[in-house]
């Protein structure tokens, strides 16, 4: 991958050798231009565009209007009107699904290499999508988002730019931090907007960074910024998880330090088990306590229909997160998105190409963005999941035990009735409540609480939640064999138990 400043170097490079096409990913077409029109020298450029078709490429301006990719390729192909130019092609992804367009590109691409013509092809995309053909004639270079010294650079060039001096140091620091995750036009953007809004760049700005930085996660549609608003108080019982999880919150917090005295990296944590047994909730949780953003991520939403859809996908939402991070990434159903791998099953293919592109993205990750993935049926996971340099701990959860259960009942039973929270009797609660799961327990206070003001009780009991007790089926009454035969795996392969 290039680093985003010698995208340049490496163009004239590329371009001076011979090769016969590039591929240049990004996401911003106008940046894309600058490196090309600097990287061509005093080569001329013609472009082709879906908007407009065969254009000037300084102008825009089309040659013929209208003129398809395909009689444009046609045209150029014998090449005399491309002998020592450069094309750049844009929106080529959608051209790509007739054949004649691949036949073409092969055929100019043949000519550059047996040298009858000069020239290289230039494709901007933001997607990643090559056909098979094509592959080996490629070179993908990635114009990816700045950095945060990148970043710098960016803001001090814009004071610069509009006149403004006397920001102080530790505003631009944390800019550069908050920026992150943004291209430089929307970075340039957001600086207009909030010193038109303000006058000068002050602390405000940057809550109008953070805001337009959610704004940006919705928009990808693969990632959700969930709100902070569990803590680890509102998990009953999982001492064992949660004393981990308080552990690491203390590197996060002060990563910088932590790794200058030689803490590694803390990478993620694996919380599989029980449904409905508090692993949402430790995952959510999390985020509160590390005081970073809580993505999640929608291994559903990810798996696209179309071939290399779903990679894409996935490398958008490593590529968010890491630019996000610090942050925590909460990868909800693992399960789901890694079911069929080596089943030979159709689209197992996909399946293990993602899961190879997360696992390698987990081992060498070295960014502070911290995964929690939540499983509710670790054996339909691959074993290299499980291997030691992927995740920092494996938790299991199982059912709640009796002192849990008790804790769980008192959280839910504080959140809507306090003050009768004093007079009921928790042992018997917690006695009838045998096999039941953080939910079920939920479940219970919460329809008791309204059973008692349909009946227009002023207070709630004991009774009233034995009552419903008696009424709801629990969870190990309904899963009775399947959460057997998961507690033996979970003993087997030794996974750290979250309770203790
Ligand atoms: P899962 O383990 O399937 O991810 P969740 O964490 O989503 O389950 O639990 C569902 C709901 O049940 C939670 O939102 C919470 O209200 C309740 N719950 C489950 N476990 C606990 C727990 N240990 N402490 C408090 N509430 C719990």
């Amino acid at each position: 991958m290039n680093n985003y400043l010698s995208i340049e170097k490496n163009l004239t490079k590329y371009i001076d050798a011979g090769f016969p096409m590039l591929y240049i990913r990004t996401y911003e077409e106008e940046k894309a231009d600058r490196h090309i029109l600097a990287a061509a020298g005093r080569r001329e450029v013609l472009e082709w565009n879906g908007a407009d078709g065969f254009v000037n490429f300084k102008t825009k301006v089309p040659f013929i209007q209208n003129q398809s990719l395909e009689s444009t390729l046609a045209f150029l192909k014998n090449g005399k009107e491309l002998d020592r130019k450069l094309l750049v092609v844009k929106d080529a992804i959608k051209e790509f699904e007739t054949g004649k367009i691949t036949s073409l590109l092969k055929e100019i691409a043949r000519k550059i290499r047996i040298g009858d013509i000069d020239t290289t092809v230039i494709i901007v995309s933001s997607e990643l999508q090559i056909p098979k053909e094509l592959e080996s004639l490629i070179t993908v270079m990635e114009l990816g988002l700045p950095d945060e010294k990148e970043i710098y650079t960016i803001i001090e060039k814009f004071l610069e730019e509009n006149g403004i001096d006397g920001v102080f140091q530790g505003l631009l620091d944390e800019m550069s931090t908050a920026f992150k995750g943004l291209s430089e036009s929307e970075i340039r953007n957001l600086l207009s907007l909030a010193i038109s809004s303000d006058g000068e760049l002050t602390r405000k700005s940057l809550q109008l960074i953070f805001d337009q930085k959610q704004q940006m996660i919705l928009k990808a549609g693969i990632l959700e910024m969930v709100p902070l608003k569990e803590s680890i108080d509102d998990i009953g019982g999982l001492e064992n998880l949660k004393e981990w999880l308080q552990k690491k919150a203390t590197v996060f917090k002060d990563i910088k330090k932590a790794t200058e005295f030689g803490v590694t990296m803390p990478k993620g944590v694996l919380i599989a088990g029980v449904p409905g047994c508090g692993k949402s909730l430790s995952a959510k949780a999390a985020g509160k306590l590390f005081d970073v953003p809580l993505l999640r991520l929608d291994m559903g939403r990810l798996m696209g229909k179309y071939v290399g859809e779903s990679e894409e996908n996935m490398r958008k939402a490593i590529q968010l997160a890491e630019a996000i991070s610090p942050c925590v990434l909460w990868v909800d159903e693992l399960e789901k998105a890694f079911a069929g791998i080596g089943s030979g099953a159709g689209g197992s293919d996909v399946t293990t190409r993602l899961f190879g592109a997360f696992l390698t993205w987990m081992q060498e990750k070295t960014s502070p963005a911290f995964v929690v993935a939540t499983a509710n049926d670790i054996t339909k996971l691959p074993p290299e999941l499980m291997r030691k340099g992927r995740f920092d701990e494996i938790f299991y959860v199982a059912l709640p035990n009796p002192e849990e259960r008790g804790k769980i009942f008192e959280i839910h039973l504080k959140k809507r009735r306090k003050d009768d929270v004093k007079e009921i009797d928790m042992e018997k609660l917690v006695e009838e409540t045998e096999g039941y799961s953080g939910a079920d327990i939920e479940g219970v206070v919460g329809e008791s609480v309204e059973n008692a003001f349909v009946r227009g009780s002023q207070r709630l009991t004991t009774n009233d939640i034995a009552d419903c007790i008696k009424h709801t089926q629990s969870l190990s009454e309904i899963m009775k064999e399947p959460l057997k035969e998961m507690a033996k795996i979970y003993e087997e392969r030794k996974f750290k138990k979250a309770s203790r």
